[in-house]
């Protein structure tokens, strides 16, 4: 089985490795999203989960397309043991809301990922804290399991306030959450100065910022359910910084966005070279 060591209490650590391609609003067409999926299923190794493995035994990968794609590229991705997830999700279950989706529309259509709280969902299209906290909830309620994406911005950085704006979003969006359904979170940490933006948060930098991170969570749910949390590193990964971002004890996997776009590249980063 491949156990991912963790800094601090380790007697708990044995965290699945999860890589995550993020498509944003890409491709165009349903069948460019098909020929996306089928071009990095198949050159994916086998430290991959295909369907026959045991779960921790293996890299676990997950793809977030668009909404109206999510059906025919899991379509594709189920063969490979891939999961699908999906980029958002609107926290009420039916009614007059024009354009929104719902939990249970996703779930019916196989998602078993939602991202919640991604930067581009906050500074675009408003998502605060207080309606990221329902959508976590929801996800959580339907079985289903958010992947919440926290970060600090260029100016907050500059500040030296990473720590507390990790925080504070954990705090807020993370509130009402069980102990036993914490255990089904994955946090994202993604610092929003390096996504879409060519830098990369140094490895070691960002080690430091998820053992805080897993320090908090400590303190919200226990040392043993936050030494279970898988905690992704996002922010303009590609296939050079992958393995050394993966060496860090802390870092259980990868959310990407732009790399995901080409499949050798996203499938080199799920095929990440292990020490
Ligand atoms: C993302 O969309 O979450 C992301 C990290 O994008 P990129 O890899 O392009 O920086």
């Amino acid at each position: 089985m491949y156990v991912k060591p963790s800094l601090g209490l380790s007697l708990f650590a044995s965290r699945q490795p999860i890589m995550a391609g993020n498509w944003k609003l890409n491709p165009s067409t349903v069948n460019e999203a098909i020929g996306l999926a089928s071009g990095f299923t198949t050159l994916l190794d086998d430290s991959v989960c295909s369907l026959d493995e045991e779960e921790s035994s293996c890299t676990e990968v997950v793809c977030f397309p668009p909404f109206p794609f999510i059906s025919d590229v899991s379509a594709v991705l189920g063969e490979f043991g891939v999961s699908i997830g999906a980029q958002s999700v609107f926290f009420q279950d039916k009614g007059a809301f024009t354009g929104a989706v719902s939990a249970s529309m996703l779930k019916s259509v196989g998602c078993s990922y939602v991202l919640c709280g991604h930067s581009e969902r906050r500074s675009v299209f408003m998502d605060d804290d207080k309606k990221i906290n329902k959508k976590v909830k929801k996800v959580l309620d339907l079985g289903m399991r958010p992947v919440l994406c926290i970060g600090e911005t260029k100016e907050e950085y500059d500040m030296n306030c990473c720590q507390e704006v990790c925080a504070l979003q954990l705090a807020k969006d993370l509130q009402g959450i069980t102990r036993k359904e914490a255990g089904r979170l994955v946090i994202a940490y993604e610092p929003v100065w390096a996504i879409g933006t060519g830098l990369v948060c140094e490895a070691a930098e960002a080690q430091k910022v998820h053992v805080f991170i897993r320090s908090f969570l400590a303190k919200m749910f226990g040392d043993e359910v936050a030494e279970s949390i898988r905690i992704q590193y996002g922010g303009s990964v590609t296939p050079d910084s992958v393995d050394s971002l993966m060496a860090q004890p802390d870092i259980d996997g990868c959310l990407v966005g732009g790399a995901s776009l080409v499949a050798e590249k996203f499938a080199r980063i799920c095929n990440y070279e292990r020490l």
